[in-house]
Formats: structure tokens, sequence, C-alpha cells
């Protein structure tokens, strides 16, 4: 146990991929781990009986961050257990790729409702009840600077995202909360090999220096810094964690 003194970091999409390793993570630093998942129970609580059997605490709460009411619904239910969220982790997201001139109306609304609207829905829950000390992380992509041809409705999501985070880190001041956004590169997760042929993997696997993809362990680690007390200085700020991509 290190940081976390016990208090909730609610973890939005918590069940899987980054978000999994990032509950996990958070965890190990001593909070108490609220795992949230939108479909898939199953995966949520594997994520909460790993946290348990390693010493750690966590629950699994579900809520479709897009909808605010479920949102509310969520924050209500941590209050209700006696705590407090300490530590808010908007990791929930989706992404389909195409040009925009073939992107359809359909797919392009789903990834407005889940990343901006669903990010706004619990930044505006955690505006209204985080208290002092609090650390708000939300998540963009670096994509918003490499810019990459097909990624056009996503990465205007996340820079979305990036704008909320810097205005709500202002709206917060006096307040001793943080707000900021991680921004990962190609990282190793369904959501990242979904679709893509084994030679376009090969190639996204070289775009940084290091040449590798990175894992979801790498982010988790971004995360744990922002949400702990080294991380208690940056602010406002978008953290982009990419293994030098960009
Ligand atoms: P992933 O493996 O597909 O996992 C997505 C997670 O989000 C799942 O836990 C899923 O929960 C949850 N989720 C999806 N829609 C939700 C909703 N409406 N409400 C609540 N939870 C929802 O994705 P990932 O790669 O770990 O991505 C995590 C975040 O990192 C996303 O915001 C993504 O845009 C960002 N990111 C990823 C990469 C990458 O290369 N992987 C790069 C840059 C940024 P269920 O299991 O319940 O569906």
């Amino acid at each position: 146990m290190a940081h976390g003194q016990n208090k909730v970091a609610l973890v939005t999409g918590g069940s899987r991929g980054i978000g999994a390793a990032i509950a996990r993570r958070l965890a190990a630093d001593g909070f108490t781990v609220a795992v949230n998942y939108a479909t898939n129970p199953d995966a949520a609580h594997v994520v909460v009986q790993e946290i348990e059997a390693a010493g750690g605490q966590a629950f699994a709460v579900a809520a479709d961050v897009a909808d605010a009411g479920g949102v509310a619904g969520m924050f209500a239910d941590i209050a209700a257990r006696g705590s407090e969220v300490g530590v808010l982790v908007n990791n929930a997201g989706v992404m389909e790729l195409a040009p925009i001139a073939k992107m359809d109306a359909a797919t392009f609304d789903r990834m407005v409702a889940i990343n901006l609207k669903g990010t706004f829905n619990t930044l505006q829950e955690a505006a209204r009840r985080m208290g002092e000390g609090g650390r708000i992380i939300n998540t963009s992509t670096s994509v918003t600077q490499l810019k990459l041809p097909a990624y056009g409705a996503y990465a205007a999501t996340k820079a979305a995202v990036e704008v909320l985070t810097s205005i709500l880190a202002r709206e917060l001041r006096g307040r001793n909360i943080t707000v900021n956004a991680v921004a990962p590169g190609p990282t190793a997760t369904e959501l990242f090999f979904k679709g893509k042929s084994d030679a376009l993997i090969a190639n996204i696997t070289k775009l940084a220096p290091l040449e590798r993809l990175g894992t979801p362990d790498d982010i988790a680690s971004v995360v744990s810094f922002l949400a702990g007390p080294d991380g208690a200085w940056i602010n406002g700020q978008t953290l982009f964690a990419n293994g030098g991509a960009i």
C-alpha cells in the first residue's frame, strides 16, 4: 500500500484493456477501486477478483457513461456506500475508424456519446461532488497530434476531451483538485487490434523510436503518477505517452 489512503478511485471502462490495468495499479497504490463497466459484468468481476486476490479492495459498478442518469446513479451509489470518489479516471471509450467521406452518422454519434458526452457526464458529477485533494484523469489519444487518416471522428472526440480537461482544471480553482489527461499512443488492447491486418500492426508498432506497442501497464503507470503525490503539481495538462511516436 503506497499512496491511496483508501479513497475510492472510480475507473470508467475498468473491466478490460487499459482500464483494467489502471484499476489493478490504483488498487496496488492503496485506493479502493470502483471498476465501472457498461456491458460486460463478468470481465469487471474478474478484475475485482484479481485485485482482491492481490490484497486490494475493489467493487464493480455498472453504468453506460453516455447515459447521464446512469452516471449520476453510479456516483450516488458510491456515496451511499459512505465513500467519496477521490480519483476519477475517465478511461471508457470506443474507436471506429473510417475516412471522413465514409464515416456513417450513427457511428459518429456513438463515439461522441461515449467518448465526449460520456466524459462530460462524469466530469459534471465530479465537479459537483469531489472534495479537496481530488484527482481527475481523462483519456485522450496521441492521434490528436499524429492526425492519421481515418481517425478524424475518433480524434475529434478526444481533442474535445483535452479541451474539457484544461477548462475544468481552471473552473475548479481553489478546490485543490487537479484535472489532467493521458494521451496514449498505440497500446496493445482489443480496441487497438480490432480490424487491423498483421502488416498494419507491424507498421504501427515501428512508429515509436522504442519500436514496440504500448502496454496497458505503461499507461497505468502514468495514471498512477497523476493520481499520486508525485503528480500533485501537474494540472490542466495532457501527457502524451507513446514511446516517442510524436
Ligand atoms: P478496450 O480494450 O476496448 O476497453 C474499453 C473499455 O471501455 C471496456 O472496459 C468497456 O466496458 C468500456 N466501455 C466502452 N463503452 C462504455 C460505456 N458506454 N460506458 C462505460 N464503459 C464503456 O479499450 P482500450 O484500448 O483499453 O481503451 C481505453 C481508453 O484508451 C479509451 O478511451 C481509448 O480511446 C483510449 N486509447 C486507447 C488506445 C489504444 O491503442 N488501445 C490509444 C489511445 C487511447 P465493457 O467491457 O463493459 O464494454
